[in-house]
């Protein structure tokens, strides 16, 4: 029977098609596919492609510097003047301008003369090298030099030196943070071709959710997944269509994941994927058209991972420009849910953003972990706690409390995931570990 076939049949027993992780990661990483450079793009002024993603390569017209210029506060000179002195036998030069930065420069330095010029002054013609004021001594209109410069051209910034017109300056896939803000200004260019923002759609599933302002009544639990799932893709910089929740009803989901996957580029969904009777998302993704890739990952917490890929008409829908929805219907525990997210859905949603390869993670990192971590090791367990970098070694500490999918309350403040590999139950104190680094 051919895998999908066999993934799509067997709705009740998950254990039959359990992936490992790092199968789940390879199948989730091919069904994410980049927003296309040309027809997902949008042109911002430059301040609104803070964080953005730069989906053209950019180059300038501009060599940067835009001219020589002076590196210091001081006197810009003929170098075969200065070339032969000392404080005992200082050279005298006469002044003839005074340059401050954002003038051009009057007069052209002829020999025994000199400009008194200022960081960042556009350099006279006739001058080669700067001497920094705190080697000179001022006398009327005459400076004597008392420390003959290193080399011609010292402290002179020359045109072109740091970037040239015309060569590449910014990678498309680059994130526009403040330093790339700054070459972008430098470059006056002022409007930025980026990515659009992904659009994600999320919705909880279950009869006991409510939302935080409504009252507890008996059996009831407060949806805090859509909470944190929109805070995790509203950090990411991603468009977060939020449904709400979604009552554990075939008719209701149907039409919730109906107008999901029209309008969003990515759904993310919570609960309903288990094995319990009223676990009904992935019979309805398969219903809807949906095919079904992962229904379950050797992963603890998170097993119950269910990723579906919807094909769209795109004549016949109001989605944005990209053929494809990928469907995430992550387990329902608090805790599980955001393991899923950490792992599989964040470098998937960098991956179709147009990030490059670079980007997408997971990383993890080595760290010492000095108490002991404990498994059932029958699938690769995902500890959390707090990454530390001490003496340049990093150490992870384990959250201290439950271990439990649902307890979300130590949950917070975590910064890594220690993995323990699906055989190995027992990590001693002091060995090292990987730890997925995570964003909160
Ligand atoms: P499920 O995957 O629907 O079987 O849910 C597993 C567990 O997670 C149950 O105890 C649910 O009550 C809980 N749960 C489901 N959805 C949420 C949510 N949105 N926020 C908090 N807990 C949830
Ligand atoms: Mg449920």
């Amino acid at each position: 029977m051919c895998y999908f076939a066999k993934i799509n049949q067997c709705y009740r027993n998950k254990d039959t098609v359990m992936l490992s992780a790092q199968e789940a990661e390879a199948i989730v990483l091919n069904l994410a596919q980049p927003l296309d450079s040309q027809r997902d793009v949008e042109t911002v002024d430059l301040l609104a492609a803070s964080g953005r993603i730069l989906a053209t390569p950019v180059t300038s017209s501009l060599d940067f510097p835009y001219w020589d210029n002076s590196a210091m506060d001081g006197y810009a000179v003929r170098f075969a003047d200065v070339e032969n002195c000392n404080s005992e036998k200082p050279i005298a030069l006469d002044v003839v301008e005074e340059i401050p930065a954002g003038y051009q420069p009057q007069h052209t330095v002829q020999p025994g003369q000199a400009a008194r010029i200022f960081t960042g002054a556009v350099m006279p013609a006739g001058a080669d090298t700067v001497v920094m004021q705190e080697e000179t001594r001022r006398e009327g209109d005459r400076i004597f030099i008392l420390v003959s410069p290193e080399k011609p051209q010292a402290f002179v910034r020359h045109k072109g030196a740091f970037y040239q017109a015309g060569m590449p300056l910014l990678n498309s896939g680059t994130v526009i943070n403040a330093s790339e803000m700054a070459v972008l200004a430098t470059a006056q260019c002022i409007q930025v071709p980026v990515y659009r923002r992904l659009r994600v759609a999320i919705f909880s599933t279950g009869d006991e959710l409510v939302s935080p302002d409504q009252p507890l009544s008996p059996g009831k639990l407060v949806d805090s997944n859509q909470y944190a799932l929109t805070v995790l893709l509203a950090q990411m910089g991603f468009e977060v269509i939020r449904l709400g929740i979604i009552p554990d009803n075939q008719q209701e989901l149907t039409k919730a994941i109906t107008q999901a996957v029209s309008t969003a580029d990515v759904v993310l969904s919570t609960g309903g994927v288990s094995v319990g009777e009223y676990d009904y998302v992935e019979k309805i993704l398969a219903d809807l058209g949906g095919k079904i890739h992962i229904r379950a990952v050797a992963i603890k917490p998170g097993k119950p991972l269910t990723v579906a890929a919807f094909k769209r008409d795109l004549k016949n829908s109001d989605a944005p420009a990209i053929s494809d929805c990928l469907y995430f219907g992550l387990p329902g525990n608090p805790v599980s849910a955001l393991v899923c997210c950490w792992r599989f859905v964040v470098p998937a949603l960098r991956k179709i953003s147009g990030l490059g390869p670079d980007a997408w993670g997971p990383e993890f990192i080595r760290a010492r972990c000095n108490v002991e971590l404990r498994s059932p090791g029958k699938r690769e367990t995902y500890v959390w706690g707090k990454l530390y970098l001490v003496a340049g070694v990093w150490e992870f500490e384990p959250a201290s409390g439950s271990q439990n999918s649902a307890n979300l309350i130590n949950l917070a403040n975590t910064t890594g995931l220690a993995v323990l590999p699906a055989a190995e139950t027992w990590i001693w104190p002091g060995e090292f570990v990987d730890v997925l680094k995570v964003s909160q």
